[in-house]
């Protein structure tokens, strides 16, 4: 009996200790473990592999009850104006990333004083051709979508069956509009239960986090660390620049930087831990929520933005480019450079939300300059690092975009009805 106290007392206890001081124990323990016992620290790859686990497990219902939920609600018109603010954003922040690691790269020169031979030349994985990319966002099969986790495909599946969804609202036949209101009330409350669900696994997050770190530290190594310090230091120096970017951005459109990277610092840290910005998507939806950004806006921005909005990524492929250039003793032209920014923008969008997709990127900017591909095995051996600092910087990508496009929609809506409540005869919007 005592001991059962003593069990359920110690529950409590771990369930009322704030996530955040949870997350960050976790990520810390994970790093002394990690450095302490570098590759045997594989043992407790299992209980990071199960943390993963339970997060995908999650992404796909959350995509489909979020979003048919989301679209339902909206007209084409909406979505449309929505669409655009946050594909707009998503650009013009992706080309900014992308220059900030080139110039930042430039500037301080990362790879100088490595030389690699660029005989050994590696044989990279192929990235898919942009026309695939845009074919493969039409499911044949959705099925097959849902069962491979295409989420380009799934989210068009149901962005069309979230409209016909919408226009059941006004059918004539009485039935099949009462019909669509049950279904609404269903994903309602299958949305309760995927939120739910989040909140469970986060309970055991810090446990993952800590041996998903371990084993990423342990694998790369202090030794590999030490050479490659300098682009580790150019990746990271650049997105802390990016975040606080993002903080002017955000400040610009009236809303605090403080809390808004205080309900970040959950998906942020998850994010440094699965490396994956679609593993992470159940806990940015989660902070977007509590940012309080409408469901119609973040059903849509985040899932896509775990997709193909890439900003650290960006950063990484910008810096790791000019990194390869230098370890050749490679001069890039200009237009170089500038086909190097096309490319990797381009190639952004490509790329899956996955651990390690930014490599892939990495490759084909590089195969666009024409140099030796052999300097990428030096990047890939601290892809894990890397990959831990823009996977961060790119869920926080996607959440500003969310709520900068809340922010807006808000003043547009506040604009509207000042608008609307003046005379007639003053200016209309
Ligand atoms: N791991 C990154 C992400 O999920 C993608 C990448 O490898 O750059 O966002």
């Amino acid at each position: 009996m005592a001991k059962r106290n003593m069990l359920r007392s110690t529950a409590n206890a771990y369930l009322n200790f704030p996530l955040i001081w949870k997350l960050l124990i976790g990520l810390a323990a994970g790093t002394i473990i990690g450095l302490t016992f570098g590759e045997q620290a594989a043992v407790l790859a299992p209980a990071g592999d199960l943390f993963l686990r339970l997060l995908q497990m999650l992404v796909i219902p959350l995509i489909v009850v979020t979003l048919i939920l989301g679209v339902s609600s909206l007209t084409p018109r909406n979505l449309g104006r929505i669409g655009g603010k946050v594909m707009g954003y998503y650009l013009v922040t992706t080309f900014f990333a992308m220059a900030l690691g080139l110039g930042i790269a430039l500037l301080v020169h990362p790879g100088r004083g490595l030389s690699v031979d660029s005989n050994g030349a590696e044989q990279a994985e192929e990235a898919p051709s942009l026309t695939d990319v845009f074919l493969n966002m039409f499911p044949e099969n959705i099925f097959l979508a849902l069962s491979q986790g295409d989420i380009l495909a799934i989210m068009f599946f149901v962005l069309i069956a979230g409209f016909a969804l919408a226009y059941m609202n006004d059918h004539e036949d009485k039935e099949i509009n009462e019909g669509a209101q049950i279904i609404r009330k269903v994903f309602k409350t299958g949305q309760e239960i995927v939120f739910l669900l989040v909140r469970g696994v986060l309970e055991y997050s810090p446990i993952g986090v800590m041996a998903l770190i371990a084993v990423s530290i342990g694998e790369v190594g202090v030794e590999a660390l030490v050479p490659l310090g300098k682009l580790i230091l150019v990746v990271v120096g650049a997105t802390l620049l990016m975040l606080a970017f993002y903080a002017v951005l955000l400040g610009f459109f009236k809303a605090s930087p403080i809390k808004f990277f205080s309900a970040a610092r959950a998906p942020m840290l998850t994010a440094i831990a699965t490396r994956s910005s679609s593993a992470t998507l159940p806990v940015t939806t989660r902070a977007a929520n509590q940012l309080n950004v409408p469901k119609r806006i973040s059903s849509f921005a985040l899932p896509l933005g775990a997709t193909i909005n890439m900003d650290g990524t960006a950063i990484y492929v910008g810096a790791s480019v000019i990194f390869v250039a230098d370890t050749l003793g490679v001069q890039l032209t200009f237009g170089e450079i500038v086909s190097v920014l096309m490319v990797g923008v381009l190639a952004s969008i490509g790329t899956a939300g996955v651990p390690g997709a930014g490599l892939i990127m990495l490759t084909m900017a590089v195969g666009t300059t024409g140099m030796s591909m052999a300097p990428i095995a030096l990047v890939a051996g601290i892809d894990a690092i890397l990959d831990m600092a823009r996977t961060m910087t790119n869920i926080v990508g996607d959440l500003t975009g969310s709520k900068l496009v809340a922010a807006s929609e808000e003043k547009a809506a506040k604009k509207n009805k000042s608008t609307a409540e003046e005379p007639a005869g003053s200016e209309a919007s």
